[in-house]
């Protein structure tokens, strides 16, 4: 077993199965391997010396560009829907349409605000915006092996991709699936482009982005990053996967949620803000 695997908040319900997947992804090699993450509150921490840290959607919320009206409707719509997008007790079918009502409600609000693209460095810049702890040999070896990295957001893909640029590891690897703005030719905000992702869809969103899931003809084992019940299915789009990993971070609730993600991750890291586990995995397998 991997001495990062023996960390006590590293929970695993088959460390058999664990162990056998780790070493088909090392005998696999990095021509093979294929990153799939989600963005908010996996890449990025959850929180930082006990105060929360902020997802894309909230960094352009709580930003400047906001109005102090707006402002309250967003943290409305959050302190709402938030509950029930990671109630362990509620099924997706419930929580689907509402999901799309918090997505559009508050998509609505950005797009009233007439935020201005060259805005968009400024308020990452002087937000709490945080990736996780050793996220830069994350990316760098990576992009070092040229293992491609698929971001897959239900967040803003504007945003996250400032997030990345500003931290100096929006390397070439790095693909991004996201909710991205739609600006006029002033570089007003009047829109959000494509089909909505929200947390609860990522199925048809890789569906229908399979070309980027499929661009290495060799990679076939997957490492899927992820920290909500909605990400299980982001590497659905990739033809004849061999082997995949499932690494959860489990964030918030842990208690209520700890059963219900141990029985769908491989990997269950609770309450860590650091990419130590993946990267320990990395280093071993290639
Ligand atoms: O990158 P990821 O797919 O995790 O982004 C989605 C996250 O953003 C959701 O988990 C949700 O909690 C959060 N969100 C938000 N504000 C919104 C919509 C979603 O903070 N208006
Ligand atoms: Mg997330």
């Amino acid at each position: 077993m991997l001495p990062v695997l023996a960390k006590p908040n590293v929970c695993i319900r088959d460390r058999k199965r664990v162990e056998e997947i780790i070493l088909s992804l090392q005998n696999g090699g990095a021509s093979k391997l294929q990153i799939i993450s989600d963005f908010d509150m996996t890449l990025t921490r959850f929180a930082h010396n006990g105060k929360r840290c902020p997802t894309s959607h909230n960094i352009v919320d709580t930003s400047r560009l906001i109005s102090e009206d707006c402002k309250k409707m967003l943290k409305d719509l959050l302190d709402t829907y938030y509950p029930i997008e990671i109630d362990p007790s509620r099924s997706v079918a419930e929580k689907l349409p509402l999901m799309v009502e918090w997505w559009t409600k508050a998509h609505g609000c950005l797009v009233e605000q007439k935020i201005r693209k060259d805005q968009l460095e400024m308020a990452v810049r002087e937000s709490d915006a945080m990736l996780r702890d050793g996220f830069k040999p994350f990316f760098d070896k990576l992009y070092e092996h040229s293992i491609p990295l698929v971001i897959f957001s239900a967040g803003i893909g504007d945003v996250l991709e400032e997030i990345i640029r500003q931290a100096g590891v929006f390397h070439p690897n790095v693909k991004v699936v996201s909710n991205y703005m739609d600006f006029d030719d002033n570089g007003v905000l009047r829109a959000f482009k494509g089909e909505l992702i929200h947390t609860y869809n990522k199925r048809e969103g890789a569906l229908k982005n399979s070309g980027l899931f499929n661009q290495q003809t060799e990679s076939r084992n997957i490492i899927l990053l992820g920290d909500s019940m909605g990400d299980l299915s982001m590497a659905d789009g990739v033809e004849n996967t061999e082997n995949i990993l499932k690494i959860g971070f489990l964030n918030d609730k842990v208690e209520e949620r700890r059963e219900q993600y141990l029985n769908s991750y491989d990997i269950v890291l609770v309450k860590d803000e650091s990419m130590d586990v993946v990267n320990g995995i990395l280093q071993h397998i290639i």
